[in-house]
């Protein structure tokens, strides 16, 4: 059996956002709720997924028991595209 894909998600009350983010999943190992840019959207829909935020994921809480676990992160440029155009998290306190 495959890895599970293990995808690191920003806290949604993080202080900046990208555009087009989702606020509806949370950490699967915490329970907190993270927010997902349109490149992780599209990691999500592309196959069993472990939501993982990134505090836990600092923390060495992911999954496998310290085996090495697929890790996937967006396709370079278009991270980079989405980091240079975060705004202010609208959403912070609503939550
Ligand atoms: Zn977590």
């Amino acid at each position: 059996m495959a890895e599970p894909i293990v995808l690191i998600c920003e806290l949604a009350d993080a202080p900046r956002m990208v555009a087009g983010s989702i606020f509806d999943r949370k950490c699967a190992l915490c329970g907190t709720a993270v927010m997902i840019a349109p490149s992780g959207q599209r990691i999500l829909r592309s196959g069993p997924v472990q939501i993982v935020c990134a505090p836990c994921f600092i923390a060495a809480k992911v999954p496998g028991n310290g085996k090495p676990t697929a890790v996937r992160i967006s396709p370079i440029d278009e991270l980079l595209r989405e980091l240079e155009n975060t705004q202010p998290n609208q959403r912070r306190h609503r939550n």
